[in-house]
């Protein structure tokens, strides 16, 4: 029997990163035990689809599935589903489970993601205020949307957005309260807001920019949304968007060192090296820059899996790749690589009237982000431009008479 046989791996978090790290280490040969244990009564699945497809109803609960049931039956891998770990021994290696069942590791992962941010104004605990993470919130969502019904959505971030298309495209009248002065400010270019509020706006759903929310009245259920300057605008339902907080408490109960998430280091292990953490709960040396970056998206959790699955099993890991992020909206396609440190220069290559557009952002002469708007060729030329740190002009990548491709080889 080699040493592997005799190892087990838990995984706490049977999310998407979760799902993914027991398939890639049986991918990879690990022959130990592996047990997976998530909170949710669910098989891991994908979450991009519950603001999209899902809730539209183009998509199956079984589609959403990363493996089918078999998967997990063929791969020996031990499932917990619907149970949550509550804590930690450290000193004797096991996670305890709510049920009181100890399960003993010599590798552990935390992939046990993010939750969403809640708002701290009165009205938040009535039913129909909402939020988007699990499937079980977005089944309630999908429940609250139809022709006429009026959806208030509070936050222009992703999610957000994307609830705000596809409310449209089940007939709900939709208002999107935004407390910056323009959407998804964090995340995205002024170009790409500016066109993205101008494509909402022509779909018929209304922006409120600046807009400070006092509160959430009703008397059993949701009515209006009072805003701080006296507006109060009528609802049957409402939506939270606000963005997500690192599930990182079991964490922080055992002494690991956090700051807005789990710290590990390049492989994702944590300042307890028989405990990786991945996913939207990590927050690690990103390889490509000099800082610690916590990103929430597929890509992100999908290379930190299979980093970890690599250190178990003893296999060289990939290179890092350029992070990158997708979100569709209507039958737009944008798709984002790089993040825009340090941006000297910002260019916009073909026409947003045209719905199909770039914008890239360089630093001392080297592409550092790519926003591309149903332009994949643009996405995949400037996130190759990324990884290369080839010198490009910007003249040239304004030029549409050039060819991307070629200037990206
Ligand atoms: P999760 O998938 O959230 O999994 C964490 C799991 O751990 C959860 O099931 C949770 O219940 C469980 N858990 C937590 N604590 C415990 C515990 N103590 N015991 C047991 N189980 C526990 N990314 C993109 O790249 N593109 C997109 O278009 C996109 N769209 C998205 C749309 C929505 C609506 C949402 C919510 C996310 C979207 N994302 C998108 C982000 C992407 O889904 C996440 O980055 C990804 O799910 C992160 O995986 P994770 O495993 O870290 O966390």
């Amino acid at each position: 029997m080699n040493q592997q046989n005799r190892e087990r791996v838990v995984v706490i978090g049977a999310g998407h990163g979760g799902g993914l790290t027991v398939a890639f280490l049986r991918q990879f040969g690990y022959t130990g035990e592996i047990t997976l244990i998530g909170e949710e009564t669910v098989l891991p699945y994908q979450r991009p689809p519950l603001s999209k497809a899902w809730l539209k109803g183009e998509v199956s609960k079984e589609g959403l599935a990363l493996r089918p049931p078999a998967f997990y039956v063929e791969q020996n891998i031990d499932l917990h589903l619907g149970v949550r770990a509550e804590r930690i021994d450290v000193e004797a290696r096991h996670a305890v489970l709510t049920s009181g069942q100890e399960i003993p590791y010599d590798h552990l992962v935390l992939a046990t993601g993010a939750h969403a941010r809640t708002l701290p104004i009165p009205g938040v605990q009535f039913t129909n205020v909402m939020t988007l993470r699990t499937l079980v919130d977005a089944e309630h969502i999908r429940g609250a949307l139809g022709p006429g019904k009026k959806l208030v959505i509070i936050g222009g971030g992703y999610v957000g957005l994307e609830c705000a298309a596809t409310a449209r495209a089940l007939g709900a009248e939709v208002t999107v309260l935004e407390r910056a002065s323009r959407l998804l400010e964090r995340v995205a270019s002024a170009p790409v807001s500016a066109f993205l509020q101008d494509f909402h706006e022509g779909k018929g759903v209304a922006f409120r920019f600046n807009a400070g929310i006092e509160a959430i009245l009703g008397n059993t259920q949701a009515e209006s949304v009072l805003l701080s300057d006296g507006t109060q605008l009528s609802c049957d339902a409402v939506l939270v968007g606000v963005g997500a907080i690192p599930t990182a408490s079991m964490a922080q109960a055992i002494g690991l060192r956090c700051d807005d998430g789990i710290l590990v280091d390049a492989d994702c292990r944590t300042s307890d090296p028989h405990i990786f953490a991945i996913g939207d709960v990590a927050k690690r040396p990103h390889p490509l820059y000099e800082r610690e970056l916590r990103l929430e998206s597929v890509p992100s959790c999908m290379e930190q899996a299979k980093r970890v699955a690599s250190c178990i099993t003893g296999r060289e890991p990939a290179a890092a790749e350029v992070p990158w992020f997708w979100s569709d909206q209507y039958d737009l396609k944008l798709q984002i690589a790089g993040l825009p440190f340090d941006v000297d220069e910002t260019v916009v290559r073909g026409h947003p009237e045209d719905a199909k557009f770039a914008v890239f952002h360089l630093c001392a002469g080297h592409v550092v982000t790519v926003e591309a708007i149903n332009a994949p060729p643009e996405f995949f030329a400037g996130k190759k431009l990324i990884g290369s740190r080839k010198a490009v002009s910007s003249e040239k990548l304004k030029d549409l008479t050039i060819s991307l491709a070629d200037l990206a080889a």
